[in-house]
Parts: C-alpha cells; sequence; structure tokens
C-alpha cells in the first residue's frame, strides 16, 4: 500500500483538495482519498505539486512512429497527406523498433490509454504487451468509389481480426473523414460495429474540407486529381462536411470528432443534437504542425461540448505527450482553465474511449494512475511544468 500526498489533488470527478492523499493498493486501485492530518505524516510520500490521474490521449496512430521528423512542417493538409504516402519501402525492423519506443514514451509521459488510429496490422504485438490500454480505431477509406465499398471493407477486416480486445485492449472500425469515404461503405462500417463502441473520425481539419461538400470545389478536387481517381459520381451535399458524415454514421455509438478545427457553433451543436455523446479531440500541435492554426477553443466552452485530447502521429508531431497539448492550448488560448483542460485530458478521454469505469479521476475503486505535475505559483500550467508518473 501506498500512500501518496502533494500540495493539492485534483480527483477531476470532484473538487480539488489541498494536502489531499490518495492511499493505493500494489496493484494501483485507489483505496481512500483523504487529507494529511488524517494520517501519520511518517506513514506518507508527500511531493511538492499536484497529483491528477493519467491522461487520455484519443488520437493517435501509432503504426506511424518511424516518420517523426520526415514532413515538413506548415504546408497544409493536403501536401502533409500526399508527403505522407510518398513513404514506402521502410524497413519493417524500423517501423516495428519505433512503435516500440513511442509507446514507451507515451508511458513514461503519463499516458495510460490511446485511441490508436490503425490501417495496418504493424501495432498489433506492441499494443498486446504494452501498460498502456488502447482502443484500436481500424480506419477504412475507399475514395469516394462506392463499388470499391466492399473490397475496401474486407481488407479492413483483416486488420480488424488481427486486433486484440482482450486485457483492456478494444477494436472498432471507423470512417477515415467525410472526403474519403462512400456511402456504401459508412454502411459496411455501421454494420459491422455494435451499438456500444466509439466511432471516430477526422473532421474539419481544414476550410476546404467544408468547400468540397458545399460546392465540390477547392483544393480536394486537386487531390483527388493526383490520385488519378474520378470524382465524376460525386455530388455537392450543399452540407459541411459534418453535417454530410453524421447522416451516414450511426448516432447510438459514442462518435469522436477529431481535430475540429475549423468547427463554427453550429456545427457543434448540430452534431450534439444527432448525438449526446460526441466528443471532441483536438490536437493542437498537430494542427501548428500541418496546418498552423488551432482551433476556437470559445466555441466548445459556449456549447458544453466534450473536449478530448489527442497528439496525433509522430509524422505531424514533435512528440507524442497530452502535457505538451495542454502546454499550448495554455500558450494561445490562455482562457481555458488548468481545471478545465485536466478535465480534457483525463475524464472526458475516458468516457469517449469507454474506459471511464476504471481511467480518467481519481476515485475508490479506480485504477487511473497517479501523476505529479509541477505548476506555476497561481495554478497556471507554463513551458517549466514537468509531469513524472507515479504509478
Ligand atoms: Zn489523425
Amino acid at each position: 500500500m501506498r500512500k501518496i500526498s502533494a500540495d493539492t489533488i485534483f480527483p477531476v470527478s470532484t473538487k480539488a483538495i489541498k494536502n489531499g492523499v490518495v492511499v493505493l493498493a500494489e496493484n494501483g486501485e485507489i483505496l481512500e482519498i483523504g487529507k494529511r492530518r488524517d494520517y501519520e505524516e511518517n506513514s506518507l510520500e508527500i511531493y511538492d505539486g499536484v497529483l491528477v490521474p493519467g491522461f487520455i490521449n484519443t488520437h493517435c496512430h501509432l503504426e506511424l512512429s518511424h516518420m517523426k521528423g520526415k514532413v515538413a512542417t506548415g504546408t497544409s493538409l493536403i501536401p502533409f497527406i500526399s508527403s505522407v504516402v510518398q513513404f514506402r519501402d521502410i524497413p519493417q525492423e524500423q517501423i516495428l523498433a519505433a512503435i516500440e519506443a513511442a509507446d514507451q514514451a507515451m508511458y513514461d509521459a503519463g499516458i495510460v490509454a490511446v485511441g490508436d488510429i490503425s490501417n495496418k496490422i504493424d501495432t498489433v504485438t506492441q499494443k498486446e504487451k504494452s501498460a498502456i490500454h488502447y482502443s484500436t480505431f481500424v480506419e477504412c477509406f475507399d475514395f469516394l468509389q462506392e463499388d470499391w465499398a466492399q473490397n475496401t471493407y474486407e481488407q479492413y477486416k483483416a486488420v480488424y481480426d488481427a486486433h486484440s480486445d482482450k486485457g483492456g485492449n478494444k477494436k472498432s472500425f471507423v470512417p477515415h473523414a467525410p472526403y474519403s469515404v462512400s456511402k456504401n461503405l459508412f454502411k459496411q462500417i455501421n454494420q459491422a460495429n455494435p451499438d456500444d463502441c466509439t466511432v471516430s473520425l477526422h473532421n474539419q481539419e481544414t476550410s476546404d474540407e467544408n468547400l468540397f461538400f458545399l460546392e465540390k470545389k477547392g483544393v480536394f478536387l486537386d487531390f483527388y486529381k493526383n490520385f488519378d481517381i474520378s470524382l465524376a459520381a460525386f455530388q455537392a451535399t450543399g452540407t459541411s462536411s459534418l453535417k454530410y458524415a453524421l447522416t451516414q454514421m450511426n448516432p447510438n455509438c459514442k462518435t469522436l470528432l477529431v481535430h475540429n478545427t475549423m468547427s463554427t457553433k453550429e456545427d457543434i451543436n448540430f452534431a450534439q443534437q444527432w448525438n449526446a455523446n460526441c466528443y471532441w479531440a483536438t490536437c493542437p500541435n498537430a494542427n501548428l504542425y500541418i496546418e498552423n492554426r488551432l482551433p476556437n477553443y470559445q466555441h466548445f466552452l459556449d456549447t458544453n461540448a466534450k473536449v478530448t485530447l489527442g497528439t496525433d502521429s509522430l509524422t505531424s508531431n514533435w512528440q507524442l505527450s497530452i502535457l505538451e497539448e495542454m502546454k499550448t492550448i495554455s500558450k494561445y488560448q490562455s482562457y481555458v482553465s488548468f481545471e478545465q483542460l485536466l478535465q480534457w485530458a483525463t475524464l472526458n478521454g475516458a468516457e469517449a474511449l469507454g474506459y471511464e469505469q476504471e481511467l480518467g479521476s481519481l476515485e475508490v475503486g479506480k485504477k487511473p494512475g497517479l501523476l505529479l505535475l509541477n505548476l506555476a505559483e497561481d495554478l497556471k500550467i507554463n513551458s517549466n511544468t514537468k509531469v513524472k508518473r507515479l504509478i
């Protein structure tokens, strides 16, 4: 048993406790939460700083870890994607070594669960042996070609089957993005998933995504041309990309919308009326890496949206650390409070991935992990804040 105390503990599900104590069993289960005055001083491990639950990374592509530093920053989405697909014939041992190192780096950064996009089976072994819980999103896309949907689904079914859903891991089929998935493929995905799973979707990462659906114009036409894929059968829907995609998806599943850089309050309200279990994953460092812009977080606060944090992959980030994502938001949109950010980084993410029974908050009976952070005097995160994993 360990009795761990610090200046303040942030359980997340309840309000902060000054000089709080977290009592844990050997296996990390929380047995008790109390105050320092109720324990013998010499039975406690006492730290300077604050205690928080383990972080949840709701958006990653672990299989792209070998691409770290390979793609230029600030190019915008379409050149970014075009550049990523050019990297082929990387030795398999290099890919696997990068996956293992990235998993370890996330563990060291205090991450206890990851929502991980997989198009391949490269990460299967690492996820089985990792101490991190992985919710694998087997991501499907068929470039809007209705008659490719069946083959595409079968190809990804093999990826799904190879992934384990044992030992805290989960799996589901997910569509890549509104601009890359045909209606037939959306149907296949809906049929393949149970209602009680989480489905993710890359959403409104760039302004041209809406333009493509509203008017069939913009850089996505060039994107398709470059891949030599016909858009003859695609017609503008006259709606935002998000509205179009949600009408193809199952509103009974938890829905994790990722990036949302261009999402308006109207988009957010529409999605929340469609499904009360919408979660909004923001990956600020990846947004800066690719598009050099951030979502307007005020829109999400005004609409009571359930925001979560993600790192995206090492192809579009300098590291895989939820604390670094919190620092970026604190730096550029400092009206978002530390406690708000912490909820995004922990409990909201755990709910989004369906791990809220075990992770996401400091509560008796949970095994959420325990992290020590050093904050500034005013209890704010700043560039000097570091994370130490205690459990
Ligand atoms: Zn992504």
